[in-house]
Formats: C-alpha cells, sequence, structure tokens
C-alpha cells in the first residue's frame, strides 16, 4: 500500500503499549511505518508502570507468605529482604521486554527512531537530529506522565517513575494520592517494612470503585499499620542536611521523612509535540480530543493511549491502536473500541479487582438494584491465622436479573474478575451464575453462591 508522496504511510510519536500495536499492524497491513521515542521503547506500562509494579508486588507479598509459612508447618531460618536484588532483577527484566518489544517492531520492519518528534507541518514530522520525513498519518502515541502537583518544595518528591530506581527503601515515607498509584505503592513499600503515610486531599480513596470494597481496603491497610490522612494538603516539603525532608501537611506537626512520592494523577503528554502547527484540537487536560475511531479534528492525525485521556489503561490503549490500525490500514470495515464494561484492578494489599457499575452508579441509573454478597475469610487466611477477610458483591438490575457490575477485594481477585468479566460483558444473569457449579474448595465458588 506504499504511498511515493509521503516518505511513510504511517509515522507513530511514542513507542508505547498503544503505538508499538498500531505500527506493528499497521506494518502488517502492509503500510511503510515509522516510529519516534524519545525515552525507551515499551512505554509507561512495560518501562516504569504496570509491569515493573507487579514484580515489585510480587516481590513484597513474600513478606506475608514467609510469616504465614510458618502455620503451614515451615521453619525459615535467617530470612531477610534485599532490595536491591529485587531492584536489579526487575530492571534487568525491564531491559528485556525492552528488547522484545523493539524486535518484534524490527520483525514488521517498523524503522524506529530513538529522539524526539515534532510536527513541523502539514504531513511533516522533525526528528530532533533535524531530519525532517514525512507521513500520510500521523498517530500521537505518547502517553502521560506523572502530575507533580504545585506545594512548596514539590520538586523534593518523586513520582512513581523514580520509585524503581530507588538506591534503598525508605523508613519512613508519605504518598500524596488515593488512587491506584498510591495505594499499590502502599502496599509495596509497608512490605518491605516502611513505616507508610497516605495523604488524601478528599475523604475517600479510589473514588471510582464500589464503596464497600474500597472502605474493606482502607480497613485492611489500617490493620496492617499504614497510615491515613484525609482532607489533608501539603504545606511544604524541605531538604534537610542528612538527605531527608521535613514535611509540613496541614493540621499535622512538621515531621521528617525519608522520601514523599506524588501519586495524584496523570498529565497528557502533549506539549512541545506541535501540534499547535497542524491545529490539533486539546481538551481540558491538555488531553488530544478524538472521535470513536480515535480521529483528531485533523483528518490524517489519529491519537490513541493515555494522552487521550479516556480510560488510562494499558489493554484499552493496545485496542485502540489495532482499532485504528485495522480501520485505517486493513481491508475491513473501519471500527470503534468499546469502552464500556472494561474490568480493571488495583493491585493493592489485597488487591482489587471490578466490572460494570458500583452500587451507587446502578442505583443512579437503573433506579432498583439487587445486591448479592459475599464476605468471608479465605480459607488460606484462617489456617495462617491472618484475619483478612475477602468481599465479593454483584450488583444486578432489579428489572431483568442482569448482572450490571461486579467487585472484589481478595488475593487473587484479578485473576478471577478476568473470567466473570466475559460474563458481565455477555449480559449474564444471577440465574446464569447460580447455575453454575461450584469448583470446591477455592476463593472462585463464592462467585456462583452469592446470597
Ligand atoms: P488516580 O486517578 O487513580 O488517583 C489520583 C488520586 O490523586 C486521587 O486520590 C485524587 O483525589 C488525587 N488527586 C488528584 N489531583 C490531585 C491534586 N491536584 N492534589 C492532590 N491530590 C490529587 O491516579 P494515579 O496517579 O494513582 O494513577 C494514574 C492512572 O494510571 C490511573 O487513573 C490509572 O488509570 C492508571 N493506573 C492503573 C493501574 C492499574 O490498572 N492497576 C495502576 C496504576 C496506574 P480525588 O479522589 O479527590 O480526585
Amino acid at each position: 500500500m506504499s504511498d511515493t508522496e509521503y516518505d511513510y504511510d504511517l509515522f507513530t510519536i511514542g513507542i508505547g503499549s498503544g503505538g508499538t500495536r498500531a505500527s506493528r499492524v499497521a506494518a502488517a497491513h502492509g503500510a511503510k511505518v515509522a516510529a519516534a521515542e524519545e525515552y525507551r521503547v515499551g512505554g509507561t506500562c512495560v518501562i516504569r508502570g504496570c509491569v515493573p509494579k507487579k514484580m515489585l508486588v510480587y516481590g513484597a507479598h513474600f513478606a506475608e507468605d514467609l510469616v504465614d509459612a510458618q502455620k503451614f508447618g515451615w521453619q525459615i531460618e535467617g530470612k531477610s529482604f534485599d532490595w536491591k536484588v529485587l531492584r536489579d532483577n526487575v530492571l534487568a527484566d525491564v531491559d528485556r521486554l525492552e528488547g522484545a518489544y523493539t524486535e518484534t517492531l524490527e520483525n514488521h520492519d517498523v524503522t524506529i527512531f530513538k529522539e524526539r518528534a515534532t510536527i513541523t507541518g502539514d504531513h511533516e514530522i522533525t526528528l530532533e537530529s533535524g531530519r525532517v520525513v514525512t507521513a500520510r498519518y500521523i498517530l500521537i502515541a505518547t502517553g502521560a506522565r506523572p502530575r507533580m502537583p504545585e506545594c512548596k518544595g514539590a520538586e523534593h518528591a518523586i513520582s512513581s517513575n523514580e520509585a524503581f530506581h530507588l538506591d534503598e527503601v525508605p523508613k519512613r515515607i508519605i504518598i500524596a494520592g488515593g488512587g491506584y498509584i498510591a495505594n499499590e505503592f502502599a502496599g509495596i513499600f509497608h512490605e518491605f517494612g516502611s513505616k507508610v503515610t497516605l495523604v488524601n486531599r478528599g475523604d475517600a480513596i479510589l473514588r471510582s470503585y464500589d464503596e464497600a470494597v474500597r472502605d474493606r481496603l482502607l480497613q485492611i491497610s489500617l490493620m496492617k499499620g499504614i497510615e491515613f490522612k484525609f482532607n489533608t494538603i501539603f504545606e511544604y516539603i524541605e531538604p534537610c542536611d542528612d538527605g531527608r525532608y521535613r514535611v509540613k501537611l496541614s493540621d499535622c506537626e512538621e515531621e521528617i521523612v525519608d522520601l514523599v512520592m506524588f501519586a495524584v494523577g496523570r498529565v497528557p503528554n502533549t506539549e512541545g509535540l506541535g501540534l499547535e502547527n497542524v491545529g490539533v484540537e486539546l481538551g481540558e487536560n491538555g488531553e488530544v480530543k478524538v472521535d470513536e475511531f480515535s480521529k483528531t479534528n485533523v483528518d490524517y492525525i489519529y491519537a490513541v493511549g493515555d494522552v487521550t485521556d479516556r480510560v488510562q489503561l494499558t489493554p484499552v490503549a493496545i485496542r485502540e491502536g489495532q482499532a485504528f490500525a485495522d480501520s485505517v490500514f486493513g481491508e475491513g470495515k473501519p471500527y470503534a473500541v468499546d469502552h464500556s464494561c472494561i474490568a480493571s484492578a488495583v493491585f493493592s494489599h489485597p488487591p482489587i479487582a471490578a466490572v460494570g457499575m458500583t452500587e451507587g452508579e446502578a442505583k443512579n441509573k437503573l433506579g432498583s438494584v439487587k445486591v448479592y454478597q459475599s464476605d468471608f475469610r479465605p480459607m488460606k487466611n484462617v489456617l495462617a491465622g491472618r484475619n483478612e477477610r475477602s468481599l465479593f458483591k454483584m450488583v444486578c438490575d432489579a428489572g431483568n436479573d442482569k448482572i450490571v457490575g461486579i467487585h472484589m477485594i481478595a488475593p487473587e481477585a484479578p485473576e478471577m474478575m478476568q473470567a466473570a468479566a466475559i460474563a458481565v460483558k455477555a449480559g449474564l444473569t444471577k440465574a446464569d451464575f447460580d447455575a453454575t457449579t461450584a469448583i470446591h474448595p477455592t476463593m472462585a465458588e463464592e462467585l456462583v453462591l452469592m446470597k
């Protein structure tokens, strides 16, 4: 399909999850593709997000497993934790994955420019080296970056980007935010022995999740020893001579801590891309505005993933990249990504997983709902003497028995949710779940035994 009028059929800016999928699939459809990345191939998910974070979550969980193991008869003499071993193994795996992503693109004949790219004119991209190329289509897939709030001394705080590279585990850390990243890293640092405080500007953590489930996480986190402060803001952060920081929170005494981390949302990366040179329209948060086919207001420019601030999740960016490439370069009919009923998880300790509407959302939307629940102590926790209860909740449309939401907090909840999400997406009913025989003894059987 190569177009001689332009150097490339597609030029992708940003080689993260969305950009990689779009570039690879467009190339497989016969397009001549180039892609530029100013940092590392793989993007946030692979390099400093989901993947290394999940490895740290695994690493952190051993802290509890090794304690629980004693109730199962295992004596582990002289156990100790070496952060640098875990950190370096995780970073080595990130290197491996970056290599694998690069190889996949190269195997599809995608030309990779490891430098910043800017749109400098119609169909024209200028690379940092000064080289100018042209493309029939341009895809913006530059992702998002951590939002760093404007408090005095904010520059002394780290974001999740730096958390993967620390020289040591902080003895005392304050994390700003109450969302995904704050709760996941609170669990990680706590399990590694840090004294953790989560500071939230509002009065709730994980606002988009069902209230019962997030309350359970709060209860369990408090029981483990994680501290929470609500309706609290940072007044200042000041460096001390010994490398630590003096932190003043509203309504609190000044305190000395080893580290402050901000996890207060992510900002779309749209600055300095030259979008204004061609009139690409941005939204209120600086996100690229797109239609259902990921097309911007400029006919040949598309955008996928976090930069569009639709749903900031890797699998969504991948689907958007795939749909873009199939629609623009494939033979079939253009199609849009269905952004409804997307399952998600928070890899806290224990993790949360959810699909569909919360009870509150369902009541607002449907009026009358039926709620089924299972509040249980997993067998492993019982034997381990671990006083942590799990909670499953199913929200149904009272009119037709259809399941409109499932919410869980339990060990391995995200693993169970993937299968349950298929049922919710398919529009199954509570009766369909009830008709399914349980697999005993499992935690997942509670899904078909809810009362
Ligand atoms: P979230 O959107 O999850 O949470 C942001 C938190 O920061 C909220 O508690 C919010 O409070 C608070 N906040 C927002 N703005 C400010 C501000 N200006 N000052 C103080 N507090 C503020 O963001 P994260 O940074 O945790 O994660 C970013 C995104 O990355 C997530 O939305 C998610 O899509 C993705 N992600 C997904 C993961 C997963 O799938 N497991 C893991 C990690 C990230 P309030 O509630 O009051 O608005």
